[in-house]
């Protein structure tokens, strides 16, 4: 059994027995906009963003929002007018930054599966750099490039090899992993792009994982994008950025991850070190940004007691918060409106035909049908994922900023759902 605990977040706490957002008791958002609903608080975004920019004053750093934790427009506006660039992996998701403000120039392209077609729309864009994790991608980018007469800029994701201790289907950076060029290809994977005429070598990067809580995997990882510069500089080839990738964990349930700011002054020192303290870094954060900025409220629909079980269904399902089925992750779920009394232990699950969808195990709530609960930590890697399974409708999106209450996606209707559809004739 699971006691609650509120991952520490100062724009998302209760006000005696209501749970609320910034300046918001949230109860009467899902009243008034429907369930299930997410809400996000725009401070807590801007205050998980200043730790990484306090971290880099007097450096010349640019921070990518990994916007596939959360691609919603008016999110990617915040980070856009926050002076963000974006770390996109797919031309919908370029199209997304360019809809909401943000700069081409600004965006970085990974990914292991970038197409001929996706390669060309971004460098009409004029992206600032492409991340490729393959050699064969690199002749294939060289070839679109030299098509349209444009140099592509890019850095090769390189594979460190080290563990970032996280899930498995999140970890990115061992030998076993899809991503990257393995570390001992590196060198030959570099001098063969830097022959290509429709490439120009603007850097290097690596990306180890997601949901990371120490600090080791992160120095160790630095250590040797480092020994790589160093070898690739020796070798006549420039690199003018580096970049670091993502992955910085977040609390979900008393993980202690570490601060933004405190990370990087070590890993500084290491780069100061080592003479690279004045380049040009990058960053590219995600679910350390969105992930505890957001919640998800679901109303209690039945109460289904059992002899080895309870059962709590609720409105929302895996196909509004898919982590908890697709990697047994954990999000605390807490009452709305906490009510005086005991709890019992509940298993909490959504209304979709399949035994993965649940949301919690063993959950301690004092709760009655009709009452809202809040699923925490859903701002990263949960309506970004969210299916129509079941002709479910996508939730509806809310941002609050202070006491103003945006309405930043509604609520997905049927119509919205068969627009595509067609009967046969
Ligand atoms: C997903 C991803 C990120 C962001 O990861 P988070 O764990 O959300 O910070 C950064 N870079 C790349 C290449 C990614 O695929």
């Amino acid at each position: 059994m699971t006691t609650a605990h509120l991952p520490g977040h100062p724009h998302i706490d209760y006000r005696g027995d209501a749970l609320t957002i910034e300046e918001v008791p949230l109860s009467g958002l899902a009243r008034e906009h429907g369930s299930p609903l997410f809400v996000y608080s725009k401070a807590s975004m801007l205050s998980a963003l200043a730790a990484y920019q306090r971290g880099f004053v007097g450096r010349q750093a640019r921070i990518c929002y990994a916007m596939k934790a959360n691609s919603s427009l008016a999110i990617l506006q915040v980070f856009a007018q926050a002076g963000c660039g974006f770390d996109i992996v797919s031309a919908g998701e370029l199209e997304r930054v360019l809809a909401a403000g943000g700069q081409a120039e600004t965006i970085i392209f990974s990914g292991v599966g970038k197409t001929r077609a996706e390669m060309r729309q971004a460098l009409h864009a004029g992206i600032g750099c492409f991340n490729v994790e393959s050699e064969a991608e690199l002749d294939v980018l060289n070839e679109v490039a030299l098509s349209l007469g444009l140099r592509a800029p890019v850095s090769i994701r390189v594979n460190p090899n080290v563990d970032p201790k996280t899930h498995p289907y999140i970890s990115t950076g061992l030998k076993g992993n899809k991503f990257g060029i393995a570390h001992e290809r590196t060198l030959l994977t570099y001098q063969r792009a830097a022959a290509l005429k429709g490439l120009k070598v603007v850097g290097i990067d690596c990306h180890i994982g997601s949901q990371i809580t120490e600090e080791t995997p992160y120095l160790d990882a630095m250590d040797r994008v480092l020994d790589l510069v160093q070898a690739i500089e020796a070798a006549g080839i420039a690199l003018h950025h580096i970049d670091f990738g993502g992955g910085l964990g977040i609390d979900y349930n008393g993980e202690t991850p570490p601060a933004a700011d405190g990370l990087w002054a070590k890993l500084l020192a290491k780069l100061d070190a080592r003479g690279y303290g004045q380049r040009q870094l990058m960053i590219e954060p995600g679910r350390s940004l969105v992930g505890n900025a957001g919640v998800c409220i679901t109303e209690v629909l039945y109460l289904k007691p059992g002899e080895q079980k309870n059962f709590c269904i609720v409105d929302a399902a895996m196909n509004d918060l898919p982590r908890p089925a697709m990697y047994q992750a954990f999000h605390q779920i807490v009452p709305v409106n906490k009510r005086s009394g005991s709890t019992e232990v509940w298993e909490v699950v959504g209304p979709v035909c399949e035994s993965g969808d649940w949301l919690g195990h063993e959950r301690a709530l004092n709760v009655q049908t009709g009452d809202q609960l809040a699923v925490l930590s859903a701002g990263a890697y949960c309506m970004s994922m969210a299916s129509n399974y079941n002709s479910r409708g996508r939730a509806a999106e809310l941002l609050v900023d202070g006491a103003k209450v945006h309405v930043i996606r509604q609520r997905e209707s049927l119509a919205d759902q068969i627009h595509n559809e067609r009967l046969v004739g």
